[in-house]
């Protein structure tokens, strides 16, 4: 939390001195465990301020006042993206994202962990598609926030199953204790990026992990 409050204070007072353009890259954690669905903009999500998610999520909400805070007082030129389930070639395979977890698991034929019973959703969003609202966002008129991300929406045990399909892996599906508060469901309203940057998802999801399993495979070849 420290790390997401005090950076965002410090780049916002740099980008005040320096009449930077800056853009929070926020997320979709801003909405919690979602009571709405999809999620708009406009909804103030439902977030457990002391649970073990609270630093990121309440961090990343915590920026988000800053920087509206900053531009009403200070005119800062801002701009806020919430940033649902990205995934792509280069992803870390160490950090347990859930689609780097799968990919690295099923290549070492290893047991695919679901958390739960795997019928949680998740909207995954391919990173060339990301960066490419990030950047209409950056070069538009529209301050924020916006959600940038694919609706099409999966259950954790769809992308198991996708990912074994796509890798024919061997690996067998184990279930594993579902961490606290994880969201039930995530599934971007898009409509504003849509109608103000002119902007979707063009790679869908098996397309997208092709690619990414690719890189992984390569990744391990080399050790
Ligand atoms: N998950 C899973 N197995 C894993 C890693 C994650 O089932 O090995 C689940 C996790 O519980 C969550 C979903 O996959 O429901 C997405 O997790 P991730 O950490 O990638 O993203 P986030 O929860 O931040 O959306």
């Amino acid at each position: 939390m420290k790390t997401l409050v005090m950076v965002a204070i410090n780049m916002l007072g740099l980008a005040r001195r320096t009449q930077a353009r800056i853009l929070q890259a926020s997320t979709s954690e801003v909405y919690g465990d979602p009571l709405v669905h999809p999620q708009t903009e406009d909804y103030w999500g439902h977030v457990n301020p002391i649970g073990i998610r609270s630093c990121y999520d309440e961090g990343k909400r915590c920026a988000e006042t800053l920087f509206v805070d900053y531009h009403r007082k200070n005119g800062v030129y801002i701009r806020i993206m919430r940033i649902f389930n990205t995934y792509g070639p280069r992803m870390n395979a160490e950090d347990g994202r859930v689609v780097s977890n799968f990919i690295v698991q099923a290549l070492k034929g290893e047991p695919i962990t679901i958390y739960g019973d795997g019928s949680q959703t998740r909207s995954f969003c391919y990173c060339d598609g990301n960066i490419e609202g990030m950047i209409r966002l950056m070069n538009g008129d529209r301050m924020g926030p916006i959600n940038i991300g694919n609706p099409n929406e999966f259950t954790m045990l769809e992308l198991a199953e996708a990912v074994i399909d796509l890798t024919n892996s061997s690996s067998e599906i184990v279930n594993l204790e579902l961490p606290q508060d994880d969201p039930k469901q995530r599934q971007p309203d898009i409509s504003l990026a849509r109608r103000e940057l002119g902007w979707e998802p063009v790679t869908q999801l098996r397309e997208g992990l092709e690619k990414t399993i690719t890189y992984f495979e390569a990744e391990l070849a080399e050790g």
